[in-house]
């Protein structure tokens, strides 16, 4: 039987992969094809990227925007953290829809269903599948077809702990079930790379104990003689976060928007952000964009037509996209790529000297990928431009189902030549 199994080690960078930090998946690394040039999507951020992970299409296409995101309520605009567990049904209340494509989990319903086990935020696990069509585990509440809540959910906490907790069961359960896509979504080494340096003692230490379950879902599956795609991989990377600017304060001082109103607003996204401007503002669009191009903590901006460069699209009142400044510095342990991080919230930390990410920076956009199985050679190394989105087509062409009008492609590609090598 065809499965696709998918480990993803939140916040990996694929250039801290090595034989010291993450030997079990350089070992896998010489079973499967490791992609070089793997990417994220914009914001590099885990919801986002779930999203686009569990409907091969970028934000423009899926409508989850950002890790945070403005929403239209009543004609105003307000924001929205995706994290909370209440997100999705709070969207499908002012918007009428979740997700605007459909999930891989609802594509696999008939066919042998989707399970995700997820340690990270409530709204990141239930991006995979929030309308219920599969099941997903979650401390925050597990809930299988229908949402209706599981017998057995997922008493775990955040971190490598919970991580290993949530392994053990995805093991007993998943691995040894029958659903068609199986997904291991590890808190780690994210939730550390937050709270510490990158490169410190406890960063690495982090990283081997991931590494260790990892390789131990690995060697579980591979005991099961079966057509199985197994994917190993992460959302996104970090960067060290360098400085720290309110950009909301920004637009404030500039005279661009009154303090507090609501007709321009910044949607933090790590070392990105989302500007969102009322239609009836529209006009205030151009100057926004100039004087943030005039500071030196901007990367890249793009608005209008330009969005479509990182995947965005200009609806909803979504009008600007921003990457912070990011350079190839070092932080204090060697670990190369600082960025500026957009200020968050009121209340939540702002990871200075720490990691973060959201950005088009180089290492928070260095995501690992390796694929093992039908039509992937052990030992390859694949050089061409891939992308999460990529992941939805690969893992239903595996699983022999029908599906067109995705933003990502196959990576069985060039599919002749693996055919003639299978032949
Ligand atoms: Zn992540």
């Amino acid at each position: 039987m065809a499965r696709a199994i998918v480990i993803i080690l939140d916040g990996l960078r694929r250039d801290l992969v090595s034989s010291e930090t993450t030997p079990n998946l350089v070992r896998f690394a010489e079973e499967a094809t490791r992609f070089t040039a793997h990417r994220s999507v914009f914001p590099s951020a885990t919801r986002v990227v779930s999203a686009a992970f569990a409907t091969g299409c970028h934000p423009a296409r899926n409508g989850l925007c950002g890790n945070t995101v403005a929403l239209m309520a009543d004609g105003r605009l307000g924001l929205h953290d995706v994290g909370k567990p209440e997100f999705f049904p709070t969207k499908r209340r002012l918007t009428g829809v979740t997700l605007e494509r459909p999930t891989m989990a609802e594509r696999l319903a008939d066919r042998g269903g989707a399970v995700v086990f997820n340690n990270v935020s409530p709204g990141a696990a239930y991006a995979h599948d929030p309308d219920g069509f599969g099941t997903v585990y979650h401390r925050a509440g597990s809930r299988g077809p229908g949402l209706r809540a599981v017998a057995k959910p997922l008493d775990i906490a955040l971190g490598i702990d919970g991580d290993r907790a949530m392994a053990d069961r995805f093991v007993a359960e998943a691995v040894a079930g029958e659903a068609a896509l199986a997904v291991l979504w590890l808190s780690e080494p994210d939730t550390t790379q937050h709270a510490v340096p990158l490169g410190s003692p406890d960063h690495l230490a982090t990283l081997k104990a991931a590494d260790a379950i990892a390789g131990r879902v690995i060697a579980a599956v591979s005991e099961r003689d079966e057509d199985t795609l197994l994917v190993v991989g992460s959302d996104h990377g970090h960067q060290t976060v360098g400085n720290v600017i309110d950009i909301d304060a920004f637009l404030v001082a500039e005279g661009l928007k009154t303090k507090g109103a609501d007709d321009i607003v910044v949607a933090p996204n790590g070392t990105g952000a989302l500007i969102y401007v009322h239609p009836d503002r529209a006009e205030s669009i151009p100057a926004v964009e100039r004087a943030l191009r005039g500071t030196p903590w901007v990367g890249a901006v793009f608005s209008g037509d330009r969005l479509a460069e990182v995947g965005q699209a200009p609806n909803a009142g979504l009008a600007i996209a921003v990457s912070m400044a990011a350079s190839d510095a070092t932080n204090a342990f060697g670990v190369p790529g600082v960025s500026v991080a957009a200020r968050p919230a009121a209340g939540k930390a702002d990871r200075l000297g720490c990691g973060q990410h959201g950005g088009l920076g180089r290492f928070e956009q260095s995501p690992v990928l390796m694929i093992r199985g039908r039509g992937f050679s052990a030992g390859e190394e694949r050089t061409d431009a891939t992308s999460i989105v990529d992941l939805a087509p690969t893992i239903l062409t595996h699983l022999g189902v029908p599906h067109a009008d995705l933003d990502g492609r196959d990576l069985h590609a060039p599919l002749e030549l693996h055919g003639e090598q299978r032949s």
